[in-house]
């Protein structure tokens, strides 16, 4: 009978232990969005709230904040948005904030490359936005099909885990966005918590919604599927429109 060949999906060579690990070379990225200096090519970054908020929302893009979790855009909540789209985008998602009196933090990193940004600076840039603003509920973005969703995505789940030293909030969803039901390499979205969008909030998501106006030639911003979708979510639920989460965590 033949030997079963050596298992080579562990690389014995790749382990060290924390004592020989070089040390972590700081993102300087990181650095230059959280002490909040003016640099070339790069936006200003918002002020970090030094106040308690009661929900965080991890944002990919701005944008992602209204299309997956408007319900939860009010004050008392911080957007940590994490890619640079531009001075148009900029302003746009202040004026989301305006409009809903929200707060935001940039991270500042590149739109569509934020596979790039090392996963360090990802997980430090939430753990002090949750430690800093210790939020009850945190909203986390679904993977996707895009890689910054997943890079967020990611990160989240390290940044989020129960550790002595960092905050931990109660209450941790997943919110959808583009693309949450198209393939992901991770999984599909498979939601178990609704938020019935009163008419009101369906008139908030769709004021907030047209805040974005640079990004209306994309189908999924436009106001008819994100209706759709909002129909779609309440009809599983049989209200008239909904938002849809996925519970990460709930500590009672
Ligand atoms: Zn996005």
């Amino acid at each position: 009978m033949a030997t079963a060949p050596p298992d080579t999906r562990v690389r014995t060579d790749a382990v060290v232990s924390s004592s020989t690990a070089a040390d972590p070379v700081v993102d300087p990225t990181f650095l230059t969005a959280w002490d909040l200096g003016p640099r070339p090519g790069v936006m200003v970054p918002g002020e970090p709230v030094a106040k308690g908020s009661s929900v965080l929302i991890l944002a990919p893009h701005m944008d992602d904040e209204v299309l997956g979790c408007s319900s939860f855009m009010h004050e008392g909540t911080t957007v940590l948005y994490f890619t640079d789209s531009g001075r148009q985008r900029y302003a746009e998602s202040q004026e989301v904030l305006r409009i809903s009196g929200a707060e935001g933090i940039y991270f500042g990193g590149a739109d569509g490359a934020m596979d790039l940004a090392s996963q360090r600076s990802l997980v430090g840039a939430i753990e002090k936005a949750l430690n800093k603003l210790k939020p009850a509920t945190v909203l986390v973005p679904a993977a996707s099909h895009h890689q910054d969703h997943q890079a967020v995505f990611l990160a989240a789940q390290a940044a989020l885990r129960a550790h002595e030293s960092n905050h931990r909030p109660r209450r941790v969803l997943v919110y959808e966005g583009p693309g949450t039901e198209i393939a992901s390499p991770f999984r599909l979205f498979n939601p178990c918590l609704y938020r019935i969008l009163t008419e009101e909030a369906i008139n908030h998501k769709t004021r907030l919604l047209d805040a974005y106006g640079s990004q209306s030639y994309k189908a999924h911003l436009s106001a008819e599927v994100v209706l759709a979708i909002a129909a779609y979510r309440g009809s599983q639920v049989l209200v008239p429109y909904a938002e849809a989460f996925e519970v990460l965590r709930e500590v009672e």
